[in-house]
């Protein structure tokens, strides 16, 4: 059978993008139909959400372990921050630095609440902040 190139409504030699199939569109024509647009795009945003995937799992079961110790009234209070960690709390996590506008602290704020650590980094006061 012979290897026919598809005819795609221009003269411009092209391969797709997603497979490498050659057809012959438009100048500015990157993919040989929409079909193979989305494929080509849903695996790029896979591949993205992949390499994230684990960080944002540190930042979920931190987020939860958090939650939890506000669930169970254990907000503004020092706590071990080792009872926290065995709980799956990550003290790395990426997080934004605020300042407490009662106490002039650096927390480390992750979505709706904040923490600090004690300075010699045994223990770990959490607060609720509105976002
Ligand atoms: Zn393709």
């Amino acid at each position: 059978m012979e290897n026919e190139i598809l005819q795609l409504g221009g003269p411009h030699l092209k391969e797709c993008k997603c497979c490498g199939i050659e057809f012959y569109g438009r100048r500015n024509q990157k993919f040989v139909n929409t079909a193979h647009k989305a494929q080509y795009n849903n695996e790029k945003r896979a591949l993205k959400t992949e390499k994230l995937k684990p960080i944002f799992k540190r930042m979920r079961t931190s987020y939860e372990v958090l939650n939890n110790y506000a669930k169970n009234g254990k907000l503004g209070r020092w706590m071990y921050i080792t009872d926290l960690i065995k709980e799956g709390f990550d003290a790395n996590i990426p997080t934004n630095l605020i300042k407490s506008k009662e106490d002039g602290a650096e927390y480390y704020k992750l979505l709706d609440y904040a923490y600090r650590l004690s300075e010699d980094g045994t223990k770990i006061i959490i607060q609720k902040v509105n976002d």
